[in-house]
């Protein structure tokens, strides 16, 4: 029986998550579950690179792929400087999204991420408009409904929730298609792109 679940373990570590793989706060990734930068991310995100390039936008990677090991790294670090109150900008080991392999933090090269500038707010509109053309959605977008239906990580700020422009996932265009046409992007909408997803494993 044991030799079963490792070699189900095995099997489940070289498919992959499928890329419609939920990870809130609610439901996380395994410690071991250590996919790296996945190859469709990276042929999505050059496409996307490119396209954007001809439109007079620059893009360039922040943070890609985090292991489970740097994430708890980061959260002890932010826990620290926030004197022990969970920390707002980052989440627990096993609960961020970039275990996955498919998500990507993206900056105007040299602009700090999310700092209010021009630059990056073309960046993100441009990404508003076109990111679900190669694949990617904006997992946490810009919502003013104080009947928010979802138990997203971030806790609200009055009627608004903290959203993130910057944090793109890759979740294959046909997917990522059917949750722009849900209008996951109106902010007085309650569909977000995690109503698609499914727990895994
Ligand atoms: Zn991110």
């Amino acid at each position: 029986m044991r030799i079963l679940i490792q070699l189900y373990i095995v099997l489940l570590l070289l498919a992959g998550a499928p890329l419609d793989t939920l990870v809130d706060s609610e439901h996380s990734l395994p410690a071991w579950y250590d996919p790296g930068m996945r190859d469709e991310t990276r042929m999505a995100w050059e496409a996307l690179q490119t396209a954007a390039s001809k439109d007079g936008i620059k893009a360039i990677i922040f943070s890609g792929y985090r292991t489970y090991e740097y994430q708890a790294e980061v959260y002890a670090r932010e826990k620290i400087e926030q004197r022990g109150e969970a920390p707002i900008y980052s989440t627990r080991p096993g609960h961020s999204e970039h275990q996955l392999g498919t998500a990507i933090d993206v900056t105007w090269p040299g602009v700090p991420i999310g700092l209010n500038d021009g630059r990056n707010d073309r960046l993100y509109a441009w990404l508003n408009d076109n990111a679900h053309h190669f694949g990617f959605v904006i997992s946490y977008p810009y919502k003013t409904s104080d009947t928010w239906p979802y138990h997203n990580r971030w806790l609200p700020v009055v009627t608004e929730f903290i959203h993130e422009p910057w944090h793109i996932r890759y979740v294959g265009t046909s997917l990522a298609q059917m949750i722009y046409e849900a209008g996951y992007l109106d902010p007085g909408s309650d569909v977000t792109p995690q109503d698609f997803y499914r727990a895994w494993p």
